[in-house]
């Protein structure tokens, strides 16, 4: 048997599509996308689930043990990166090598601080806001890397990856002038959010978020805060209040009771619902959400 598949299979063998381990369903996404038949992509965080706090199970470590190339947001997106990088101790993963690939590198970020900030204060965004995947001109940066890192890694299906980086870049380009006119009418409109993951799409579309729920990031809505936001919400007449799928609803339900304020669940990840089953999309349906929302509203 050993001798038969020595002897029968070697072009199979060569043909062996790399593994990627990404840390998130958006990211697995866009390398299945850029990768195609070359590659066996699987994610770490559920599409459901807050990816800062994602608890790996033993099944992830092997993952991590086996794969030939990790992706991951960089900064402190996942909390649980470190810890499992170091769990599954395959070297070649580790930060700076030549199979990992942070997606944070060449992004613009939002929001970095001024001054060195802490952990102890509760705050998860340290190093400036990691939630740029939102923002589609972002997904450009983020797609040409994957592409370049694929081909470093396995340069005989270069031109099947630049093929597939083009179709989904010609893609994206449709459909940007189409979200941004869809939102144009609301440009400069103020809402509310749950968590501190939106700016990026707030800066595409020209809205704006300037309040959450929660107090700090990763901190959650204390009674004393919510009041402060209903106040802030009535105050300012804000129409909106946008929060993921995978948040507790019950802070957003009290304001919205005593308000009038609308809540919304955008996708923060591919997969997150049905709809958002790609990139694309998770795209379409929160700007198609946030419309529906601000229509009517002055
Ligand atoms: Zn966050």
């Amino acid at each position: 048997m050993a001798i038969l598949l020595l002897g029968g299979s070697a072009p199979e063998a060569a043909e062996k599509p790399l593994k990627v381990v990404a840390t998130l369903p958006t990211f697995a996404d866009l390398v299945r996308t850029i990768g195609q038949d070359q590659v066996d992509v699987s994610s770490i965080a559920p599409p459901r689930f807050n990816p800062h706090f994602i608890e790996p199970r033993p099944s992830d470590v092997v993952k991590v043990k086996r794969a030939d190339l990790f992706v991951h947001a960089g900064l402190d997106l996942e909390l649980w990166r470190g810890p499992l990088l170091d769990a599954a101790g395959n070297t070649r993963l580790f930060p700076g090598q030549e199979r990992e690939l942070d997606l944070s590198r060449g992004i613009a970020l939002l929001e970095v601080p001024d001054r060195p900030l802490s952990r102890a204060e509760g705050d998860i965004h340290l190093y400036g806001n990691p939630h740029y995947w939102l923002d589609p001109e972002n997904v450009r940066t983020i797609a040409q890397a994957i592409c370049d890192k694929l081909c470093a890694l396995d340069p005989q299906h270069e031109q099947a990856y630049h093929a597939n980086l083009k179709t989904f870049l010609d893609r994206l380009s449709a459909r940007i002038p189409e979200w941004r006119a869809r939102l144009a009418p609301y440009k400069g409109r103020e809402l509310v959010g749950y968590h501190n993951e939106w700016p990026y799409l707030m800066r595409f579309t020209g809205l704006s978020i300037e309040q959450f729920l929660e107090p700090k990031p990763g901190i959650p809505p204390t009674p004393k805060h919510v009041a402060f936001i209903e106040q802030y919400v009535r105050e300012r007449g804000i129409p909106t209040l946008v929060q993921a799928t995978y948040f507790p609803a019950e802070a957003a339900a009290s304001v919205a009771k005593r308000t009038g304020v609308r809540v919304v669940l955008l996708c923060q990840s591919v997969g997150e619902l049905p709809q958002c089953a790609d990139y694309v999309g998770m795209i379409d349906y929160n700007v198609g959400r946030l419309a529906e929302a601000l229509e009517g509203s002055s």
